[in-house]
C-alpha cells in the first residue's frame, strides 16, 4: 500500500491503527491456487486464528477458501461470517471431548490428534467421519517455538502409533475420511516438505475409505527486504505431481488441502503507530510509538523482525535507532534498525503485520486495543472499533468495597 494512503487511514482513524490490504490476500490466495493448478480437487483452508476478524473470514470464503479453526469459538465465528459448516475443520489441540462433541454437532469436519479422544469419540460416534492427524516426526523450520511436527512436539499422533489407531479405528468401525498434518512454521526446504508428505501418503494407505489428505501449512513469507520465503511454485509443482501419482494408486480423486493463515494474510497487514518520543542514552537512540507488545508481540515472543519504515519522512537519511513501546516492561520491537530519521509525531509502518498480530492482541498495562481497518476496493473500511474505556470494565463485576473501610 502507498505511503499517502496509509497517513491518510492514520489520520481518518487514529493510531495505532491495523491495516489490512485485501488486494493483496486475494494475490495470495491466488498464487496459492496457481500453484497447484494441476491438482483437479483443491481445497485452501484459512486458518483463522492468523487473524480473526469476521470480515476477514468473509472476505476469504469469498475468494473459495474454507476455514481452518482451533477452538470452538473459531467454528462459531466462522459459521458466524457465513461459512457454512461442511467448509470448516477442527483441528484442536489439548480440547475436551465435549468441545469436539459440540463441533461435530454443528457439522464441521473433525480432525482429532490424540488416541485416548480417537478411541472416546469413534466408540460414542462411529458415524461421524474424522480426520486424524498425525506426527510425522519431521522438523521444519528453525524455530523449536513455531515447529510442531518435531519428536517432542504435542501435536499430532506419532506415526510410529499407526498400528494402534488402525486397531481404535477397526474396534469402534468408525469412518476416517482424512489424514492431515501440520508441521509448523517457517518451511524453507521443499525437499524436507516432501519427506514428511511422503510419511503421509505412507500413512495414507492404510484407510479405506478417505476423501481428503491435509498437508497442514507453514509456508514462509518474506518478513523484511532480501528475506527468504517458501518456493510455492516449485512446491505446487512437485507436490501436486506426486499427488495425483497417488490418488492413481490409491484408486480413487482425493482432494489436496492445505490450511495456510501466514502466506494469506501476512503480508497483506500494516500496523501504523506514531512517536511519541525520540530519547537518546549513552548507548543508543530510542524512538518510542504508542503501542507496546500488548499490541504486536511477535518481535517479542519469537524474536520476529517486521520491518519498520517511517513513512512520514521516506527520503530522510537513514540512522540507527531502537524502536520499543510504551509498556512498563522491556518491549523492542527492533534492535540497532537503520530507518529514515525519526521525529516525534512521525508514523512508523509495521510490515507483516496481518498474520498473528492483532490476534495475539492483549490490554496489558490497560491499553485499549486498536482500530482494524480493511482497504478494499480504494476504500478503507472500518472492520473493529478502537476500545474505549468501557471496553476494559465489560465483564468486570464491581463490588462495593467502600463499606469495608474503616
Ligand atoms: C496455526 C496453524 C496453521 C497456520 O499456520 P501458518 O504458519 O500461519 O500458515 C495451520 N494449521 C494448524 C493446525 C495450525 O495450528
Amino acid at each position: 500500500m502507498e505511503n499517502i494512503v496509509l497517513t491518510s487511514i492514520a489520520n481518518q482513524f487514529g493510531s495505532p491503527v491495523y491495516v489490512y490490504d485485501a488486494e493483496k490476500m486475494e494475490h495470495q490466495y491466488k498464487r496459492l491456487t496457481q500453484a497447484f493448478q494441476n491438482v483437479p480437487q483443491l481445497r485452501i483452508n484459512y486458518a483463522v486464528k492468523a487473524l480473526s476478524n469476521v470480515n476477514i473470514l468473509s472476505y476469504m470464503h469469498s475468494l473459495g477458501a474454507g476455514l481452518d479453526t482451533v477452538s470452538i469459538q473459531e467454528v462459531e465465528l466462522g459459521l458466524y461470517a457465513g461459512v457454512p459448516a461442511h467448509m470448516i475443520i477442527f483441528t484442536p489441540n489439548g480440547v475436551s471431548l465435549e468441545e469436539i462433541e459440540e463441533a461435530a454437532a454443528l457439522g464441521v469436519q473433525i480432525n482429532i490428534d490424540n488416541l485416548s479422544l480417537l478411541e472416546q469419540f469413534g466408540s460414542k460416534h462411529p458415524d461421524v467421519p474424522v480426520c486424524i492427524r498425525i506426527n510425522p516426526h519431521v522438523m521444519a523450520g528453525g524455530n523449536a517455538n513455531i515447529s510442531v511436527g518435531h519428536i517432542d512436539s504435542k501435536f499430532g499422533i506419532s506415526i510410529h502409533q499407526l498400528p494402534h489407531i488402525v486397531r481404535i479405528v477397526e474396534n469402534t468401525d468408525m469412518r476416517i475420511n482424512g489424514i492431515h498434518m501440520h508441521t509448523g512454521s517457517d518451511i524453507l526446504d521443499i525437499d524436507v516438505f516432501l519427506h514428511a508428505a511422503e510419511i503421509l501418503f505412507t500413512t495414507a494407505k492404510s484407510f479405506y475409505d478417505l476423501e481428503f489428505l491435509d498437508f497442514g501449512s507453514g509456508f514462509k513469507v518474506p518478513y523484511h527486504p532480501n528475506d527468504i520465503e517458501t518456493n510455492i511454485e516449485e512446491l505446487g509443482q512437485k507436490l501436486g505431481e506426486r499427488f495425483q501419482s497417488f490418488c492413481k494408486d490409491y484408486g480413487k480423486e482425493l482432494t489436496l488441502a492445505f490450511e495456510p493463515g501466514k502466506f494469506l494474510v501476512s503480508e497483506a497487514g500494516y500496523f501504523l503507530t506514531q512517536v511519541n518520543v525520540v530519547k537518546q542514552t549513552t548507548s543508543t537512540v530510542f524512538a518510542q510509538v504508542n503501542s507496546g507488545f500488548n499490541h504486536l508481540i511477535r518481535p517479542m515472543l519469537y524474536g520476529s523482525q517486521h520491518h519498520i519504515e517511517n513513512i512520514s519522512n521516506p527520503d530522510g537519511r537513514e540512522r540507527f535507532y531502537s524502536v520499543v513501546g510504551y509498556i512498563c516492561e522491556t518491549d523492542t520491537f527492533a534492535n540497532n534498525r537503520r530507518i529514515n530519521e525519526i521525529s516525534e509525531g512521525d508514523l512508523l509502518c509495521f510490515h507483516n503485520a496481518g498474520a498473528y498480530c492483532f490476534s495475539m492482541s492483549s490490554n496489558y498495562n490497560s491499553r485499549f486495543r486498536p482500530a482494524e481497518i480493511f482497504w478494499h476496493q480504494g476504500e478503507a473500511k472500518l472492520i473493529r472499533k478502537a476500545e474505549q474505556f468501557d471496553d476494559l470494565l465489560h465483564n468486570q463485576v464491581v463490588l462495593d468495597l467502600a463499606a469495608v473501610k474503616v
